[in-house]
């Protein structure tokens, strides 16, 4: 088919049509994985998966009404809220991080969107994660454009906003914020330089032309998300979304595959839902172009797979975590390898045993 044809070429297309999109969808499971598998090879080391640690620097209360989220302050789910913490413990967390071989840190806060002080605290903790050498992310609700310099002057690497799931289906999912409301942050995002962390949840109930859908929403971006998170839903009892019938586990690799086909160097993130995954499961997710994990054994307030677990798969499956671009702090001189905090090449990382 022509867009598999252009994949091959080596293009990066931001004009995939719905048509094109649904047909990736339709091609049989194997062909499929084929394909999604020659453009991992063509772009990315096959055996690297790029590893990254999210901590909630601010946890639960949130006015938000997201249909799948345990932190809603409309759903009794039993969780404990948090205020945002101190710097110094995120700082504590983003060393361990390091020291077990993460290479982004990634801070999560329940805001609809943050407030003046708030912003500034968690400016501090970018330039504090950004100066022990590892790539930033936030996540912290809707942005305005002057929001979205500020945390860029700060250092901020990356900044997370998931569009969740299509236009058509979102509605049922969330009713607190427009679909619109998020493309605009997303825009704000990378008017700012910021590069885009930007992906959905699969398993709410939604159809395969959702996810068709979705995936043609970001694949059309003006410029692909760098990250695309492809979670699966983690069903937490009071929320609206318990109970959801099951996903068939081949339907969530061939979103990976068609992401991965659609977005060939985004890296394509298996994100919340690994817990419930069995390695086999990983494997071929990893197979169809997946090549970004969260590591540590809690993603916000939901559990992940046990470092030991990813360790040992990692070591099953022969792969290995991706290196770190060195990190340029802006107003100040780029790191080289040398200068960075600890210096590490492909070789020198592994996933490490908490010590
Ligand atoms: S997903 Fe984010 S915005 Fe939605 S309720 Fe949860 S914390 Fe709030």
């Amino acid at each position: 088919m022509a867009g598999l044809s252009f994949q091959r070429s080596g293009q990066v297309r931001t004009d995939w049509s719905l048509e094109e999109v649904r047909a990736l969808f339709e091609l049989p499971f194997a062909d499929l994985i084929f394909e999604a598998q020659q453009v991992h090879r063509r772009e990315f080391k096959p055996n690297e998966v790029q590893v990254s640690t999210l901590l909630s620097i601010k946890t639960g209360a949130c006015p938000e009404d997201c249909a799948y989220c345990p932190q809603s302050v409309r759903y009794d789910t039993g969780l404990e809220r948090e205020a945002l913490l101190d710097v110094e413990t995120v700082l504590e967390n983003a060393r361990l991080a390091r020291a077990n071989g993460a290479t982004r840190f990634c801070m999560g806060a329940a805001y609809r969107n943050p407030k003046r002080h708030q912003l500034a605290a968690v400016a501090e903790m970018i330039r504090g994660v950004r100066a022990l050498g590892l790539e930033t992310c936030a996540t912290l609700g809707m942005l305005e454009p002057e929001q979205a310099e500020e945390l860029k002057a700060a250092g901020l690497d990356y900044y997370n906003h998931n569009l969740d799931t299509s236009a058509g289906f979102y509605g049922k999912v969330i009713t607190t914020r427009t679909y619109q409301d998020r493309l605009d942050t997303l825009q704000a995002v990378r008017d700012a330089g910021i590069k885009v962390c930007c992906g959905g949840i699969l398993g709410m109930g939604e159809t395969r032309a959702d996810r068709a859908e979705l995936l043609h929403t970001l694949a059309t971006l003006p410029q692909h998300p760098d990250s695309v998170p492809i979670n699966q839903l983690v069903q937490v009892a009071g929320t609206p979304l318990f109970g959801t019938a099951p996903l068939d586990p081949f339907d969530f690799v061939r979103t990976i595959a068609v992401a991965r086909i659609l977005m060939p160097r985004s890296h394509v993130r298996l994100s919340a839902g690994r817990s419930d995954m069995s390695d086999e499961l990983q494997a071929l997710c990893f197979l169809a172009g997946a090549n970004s994990i969260f590591y540590g054994d809690r993603l916000l307030t939901t559990d992940n797979p046990a470092e030991d677990q990813d360790r040992r798969l990692f070591e099953r499956l022969g792969m290995r975590p991706e290196a770190a671009p060195v990190p340029h702090i802006p107003g100040e001189a780029p790191m080289t390898a040398n200068t960075r905090p600890e210096s590490r090449s492909a070789d020198s990382v592994e996933l490490r045993e908490q010590r």
